[in-house]
């Protein structure tokens, strides 16, 4: 069979699902590889790199989806994609599912198979194809470099002879994948981090990289995410209110806020409001990394970076792991191949679709003309 990767179509994405070497780690499953012509371009995979690899150029996107048996892409496909599939065709790429169903009709009236990457469970097994979390990784380290940039001054304190300079002081709302790739890097430029989330388990984690759990004076505990699959759920009024005013009281001397909070189905939580906002320093930087989701932040304007009145600035872009997109796609491309070693245990160049697999089930979203989302819960944590 042969796997094939079009160009992104998304307007100014730069990432690409299949890398030189992961076309190589393809071809000992059995795989012929093949790439639309300039795929990797943005992503520094030229296509002699990937003719030496092995991978076969495409010069058009419809001859590339024509040819290849199963193709893997990374954003979610758009009407025309979708329409280039047919019965038996397989498609690995994001998909979201929850938000797509007129996506998931196409697929099915097409008979095609479709593995949705966000659905891959959060199971230890499936931890090497879990795009979600090698992409939050790439987002919030790039988070740190988008602020640093945007910021006046040094993270890290210095005592030079033209005068003494105070460390940064960085807050992270929500110590997730994404929030604790952002702590370890603001760290490590040497910020004083602070770091607060909903589910208190995480402490020792924020801890361990140096930096400063933020605790709530509340009569209640801070909720346990174990409940809930390591996923936050809404906070009491009780709990907000206590959040926001510890927020209100950092706010003044914070340099840079960096926002990761999500809960899973819901728009982002509003947690760092127009009036924080407004007590900031001026100079100090805001990083909304839900903006795609409505933003934890009041001010944040998807894609745009904005600077106040009281001169702070609001960056709001849902591209951070595209802007990195020679990392990102190396990540993405392993995350695809690992998906591909457990679709072919017989290392035959075949797809063995085994809908009793936790993990391809879970991540299965049309299969054989059907809808099969949502999947059940997996049998195996
Ligand atoms: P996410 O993107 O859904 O949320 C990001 C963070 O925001 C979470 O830590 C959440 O608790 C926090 N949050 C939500 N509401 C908040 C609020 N009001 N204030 C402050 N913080 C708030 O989560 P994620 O980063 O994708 O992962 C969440 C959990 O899943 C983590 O514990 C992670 O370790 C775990 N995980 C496990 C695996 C695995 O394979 N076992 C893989 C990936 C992630």
């Amino acid at each position: 069979m042969k796997i094939g990767t079009p160009k992104e179509t998304f307007d100014g994405e730069n990432r690409v699902a299949m890398t030189p070497d992961s076309a190589l780690q393809l071809q000992k499953l059995g795989y012929d590889c093949a790439i639309e012509t300039g795929a990797g371009a943005a992503a520094g995979f030229s296509d002699e790199a990937y003719e030496k690899a092995g991978v076969e150029i495409v010069k058009t996107a419809a001859a590339l989806w024509k040819t290849a048996d199963i193709i893997a892409k990374v954003r979610q496909p758009n009407e025309t994609e979708l329409k280039r599939l047919t019965k038996n065709k397989t498609l690995i790429s994001f998909f979201n599912p929850a938000g797509n169903e007129k996506g998931m009709d196409l697929a099915k009236s097409k008979g095609a198979n479709v593995i949705a990457m966000e659905m891959v469970p959060r199971i230890s097994r499936a931890q090497k194809m879990d795009a979600l979390s090698s992409m939050a990784n790439i987002a919030g380290y790039r988070a740190v470099i988008e602020a640093g940039n945007n910021f006046g001054r040094f993270f890290t304190g210095q005592v030079t002879a033209a005068g003494k300079v105070p460390p940064a002081k960085v807050l992270v709302v929500g110590a997730g994948v994404a929030g604790l790739a952002a702590i370890g890097t603001s760290t490590s430029l040497g910020a004083i981090t602070y770091a607060f989330d909903v589910r208190p388990e995480v402490a020792e984690q924020v801890e361990s990289m140096g930096a400063e759990f933020v605790y709530l004076d509340f009569e209640e505990e801070q909720q346990d995410g174990a409940a809930t699959g390591g996923y936050a759920a809404v906070s009491s009024p009780e709990f907000r209110e206590a959040q926001l005013a510890k927020f209100r009281e950092l706010a003044p001397e914070m340099d840079i806020v960096i926002t990761t909070a999500l809960i899973p189905n819901r728009e982002a939580p509003k947690l760092w409001l127009e009036d924080m906002v407004k007590a900031m320093k001026p100079g100090s930087v805001i990083v909304d990394l839900a903006a795609e989701r409505g933003g934890n932040v009041e001010g944040t304007v998807p894609d745009e970076k904005v600077v106040t009145e009281n001169g702070v600035t609001i960056i709001g872009y849902t591209d951070f792991p595209s802007r990195m997109a020679s990392q990102a796609s190396s990540l993405y491309a392993t995350n695809v191949r690992h998906m591909m070693t457990d679709l072919t245990p017989e290392k035959d160049g075949r797809i063995n679709h085994d809908m009793e697999d936790d993990v391809i089930r879970g991540a299965t979203v049309t299969y054989q003309g059907e809808i099969t989302f949502p999947p059940p819960p997996p049998k195996i944590q």
